[in-house]
C-alpha cells in the first residue's frame, strides 16, 4: 500500500501519457491522469491524424487529373472544405472517446483539468484547486507551436487553427521549412489555394538528406507551390482583403492568410517543474536520462516535452518503456536509433538512418546508390514527376546506413525497411533479395551500380 493518493500521476493525456498510464495500470499501479484539453493529445486532435486526413483530401485533385490518361472522364469536380472539416472532426471525436475508454477499461482515474507540479510528490488539479499526491509523477505535456516575435505575428495562424478554418483562403503564405510547413503547403496547394512556402534558409527541410531536399523543392515547385527560400518575414500587417508580408530585405507582397510553422516548444511554462527542482534546457525541455528520469528522482518525462525525437511512435515507445521500468521490474532504456520518419508532402518522402553528409562525417568510406525515375503510372497519366531512391552503405562493413525515398508510398516502404535496418541490413542482403515487379520498391534490390559523381563535375565528395 502506498502512502500517496496514487502510485503514478500522469500530466497530459496524449500519446506518451496515455500509453504510460494504461500500461502502468495493467502492471498493477494505481494511476491518475490529468488532461487540460482533449484526450488523445496533439497527434489525435491536431496533429498526425487530422493532418493525414487533410493530406488524403489534397491528393484527390491529382488523382482525378491522372485518371484521364487511363480513359476516365471526370466531370463536375468540386471540393467542399466544410464537409472535410466536419468529417474530420467526427473521426477525431471517435478517436478521443476511444482514448478515454482505454483509461476507463484499465481503471485509470482521469481528470479534465490542467495540472501543475507542487513538489516532488504532489500535483495541483487547477480546475478544482485540489492537490493530489503520487509516488511518481510523469510529465507528458507535449509541445505547442512557436511563433517568432515579429510585429503582426498575432495576425497569423498556426497548425492548431489550420484544422478549423471557417473557409479556405484564395492564397496562403506558410512560414517555415520543416515538417509542418512542407506538409501544410502541400495540403493547401492540393486543395486549390495559391501557396507560398517562405523559408529563412537556403533549402527546405534542414536535417534531411540533401538529395531529398533538392528533389522535393523541385517537385513542389513543379506542382505550383512558390518555394521562396532565403526569406524571413519582418512584419505582417492587415490589408483590405488579406495580409501584407514585409520581408527582412524589404520586399513586400500580399497574401490571403499567413500560417506560422516555425517549430514547437515544450509545454513547461507555468508547470511548476522548475520549482520542484526539475532541470530543463534552454528551450524549456525537460532533461531526462535513458529511462526518462528527470533530475528529480520521482519525476519522469516522456514525449515532446523532452524534445528528444518529436514523433508519436517515439512518445508511445518512451511511455511504454517508462511503465516497463517502473511497474514491471523490467528496466527498459529507450533506443532512439533507426527511427523511420516521413514528410507527408506531395510527393511524400520517407527516410531512415544517416544522411549522406552525416555518413561522410562518421565513416571512412561510404558507397552511394541512387536512382531517379518516373513512376510507371505517369507514363499514361502524363504527369511530370520523379521518384528518388537513395541508399548509403558503409564501404567497410557493407551495412546500410541510410535510406531516403521520395515518391508515392515512400512512408510505407521505409517503415518495412526499418525492420531490416534494425537487424543489420547489408547491401549484399538487398542484392540477394528477389525483386517484386512491377513496383517502385524493387529499386531497393536492383540498384547494383555504385553512384559516382559526374565526370568533370564538382561532385559531392
Ligand atoms: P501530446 O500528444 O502533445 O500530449 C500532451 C497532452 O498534454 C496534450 O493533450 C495537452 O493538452 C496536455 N497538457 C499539456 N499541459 C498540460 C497540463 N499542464 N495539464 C494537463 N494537461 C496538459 N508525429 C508523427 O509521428 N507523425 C506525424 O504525421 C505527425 N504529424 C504531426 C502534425 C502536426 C500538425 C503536429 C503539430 C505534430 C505532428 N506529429 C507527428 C508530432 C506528434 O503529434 C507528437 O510527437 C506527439 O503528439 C507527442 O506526444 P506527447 O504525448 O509527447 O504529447
Ligand atoms: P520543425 O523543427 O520540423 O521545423 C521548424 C521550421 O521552422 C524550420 O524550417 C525552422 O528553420 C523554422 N524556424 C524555426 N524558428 C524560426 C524563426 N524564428 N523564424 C523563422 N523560421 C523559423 O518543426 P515543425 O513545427 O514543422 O514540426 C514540429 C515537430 O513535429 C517536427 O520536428 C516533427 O518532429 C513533428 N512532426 C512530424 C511530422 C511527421 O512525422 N510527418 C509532421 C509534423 C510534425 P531552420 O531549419 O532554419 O531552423
Amino acid at each position: 500500500m502506498t502512502a500517496y493518493d496514487f502510485d503514478l500521476f500522469v500530466i497530459g493525456g496524449g500519446s506518451g501519457g496515455v500509453r504510460a498510464a494504461r500500461m502502468s495500470a495493467q502492471f498493477g499501479a494505481k494511476v491518475g491522469v490529468a488532461e487540460e484539453y482533449r484526450y488523445g493529445g496533439t497527434c489525435v486532435i491536431r496533429g498526425c491524424v487530422p493532418k493525414k486526413l487533410f493530406v488524403y483530401a489534397s491528393r484527390f485533385g491529382d488523382a482525378m487529373e491522372d485518371a484521364e490518361g487511363f480513359g476516365w472522364t471526370v466531370n463536375g469536380r468540386k471540393f467542399d472544405w466544410p464537409t472535410l472539416v466536419a468529417n474530420k472532426d467526427r473521426e477525431i471525436d471517435r478517436l478521443s472517446k476511444i482514448y478515454i475508454q482505454i483509461l476507463d477499461k484499465n481503471g485509470v482515474t482521469h481528470y479534465d483539468t490542467r495540472a501543475e507540479i507542487v513538489d516532488a510528490h504532489s500535483v495541483r488539479l487547477v480546475t478544482d484547486d485540489k492537490v493530489v499526491t503520487a509516488e511518481t509523477i510523469l510529465i507528458a505535456t507535449g509541445a505547442t507551436p512557436f511563433v517568432p516575435d515579429i510585429p503582426g505575428a498575432e495576425l497569423g495562424i498556426t497548425s492548431n487553427e489550420a484544422f478549423h478554418l471557417p473557409e479556405l483562403p484564395a492564397s496562403i503564405t506558410v512560414v517555415g521549412g520543416g515538417y509542418i510547413a512542407v506538409e501544410f503547403a502541400g495540403i493547401f496547394n492540393g486543395l486549390g489555394v495559391e501557396t507560398t512556402l517562405l523559408y529563412r534558409g537556403p533549402q527546405i527541410l534542414r536535417g534531411f538528406d540533401d538529395d531529398l531536399r533538392d528533389g522535393l523543392a523541385e517537385e513542389l515547385t513543379r506542382r505550383g507551390i512558390n518555394v521562396h527560400v532565403n526569406g524571413m518575414p519582418a512584419e505582417i500587417s492587415k490589408t483590405s482583403d488579406g495580409y501584407g508580408v514585409r520581408l527582412e530585405d524589404d520586399a513586400f507582397f500580399e497574401t490571403g492568410l499567413v500560417m506560422f510553422a516555425t517549430g514547437r516548444i515544450p509545454n513547461t511554462q507555468g508547470l511548476g517543474a522548475e520549482k520542484a527542482g526539475v532541470q530543463m534546457n534552454g528551450k524549456g525541455a525537460i532533461i531526462v536520462d535513458q529511462f526518462s528520469r528527470s533530475s528529480v528522482d520521482t519525476i519522469y518525462a516522456v514525449g515532446d516535452v523532452t524534445d528528444r525525437v518529436n514523433l508519436t511512435p517515439v512518445a508511445i515507445h518512451e511511455g511504454a518503456a517508462f511503465a516497463e521500468t517502473l511497474f514491471n521490474s523490467n528496466p527498459t532504456p529507450v533506443d532512439h536509433d533507426f527511427i523511420p520518419t516521413a514528410v507527408f508532402s506531395e510527393p511524400e518522402i520517407g527516410t531512415i538512418g544517416l544522411t549522406e553528409s552525416e555518413a561522410r562525417d562518421k565513416f571512412a568510406q561510404i558507397d552511394l546508390y541512387k536512382s531517379r525515375f518516373r513512376p510507371m503510372k505517369h507514363t499514361l497519366s502524363g504527369r511530370e514527376e520523379y521518384m528518388l531512391v537513395k541508399l548509403i552503405v558503409d564501404g567497410g562493413t557493407d551495412k546500410v546506413l541510410g535510406c531516403h525515398i521520395m515518391g508515392p508510398d515512400a512512408a510505407e516502404i521505409v517503415q518495412i525497411l526499418a525492420v531490416a535496418m534494425r537487424m543489420g541490413l547489408t547491401k549484399k542482403a538487398l542484392d540477394a533479395t528477389m525483386a517484386l515487379h512491377p513496383s517502385a520498391a524493387e529499386e531497393l534490390v536492383t540498384m547494383h551500380e555504385k553512384w559516382l559523381p559526374p565526370q568533370g563535375g564538382a561532385g559531392e565528395q
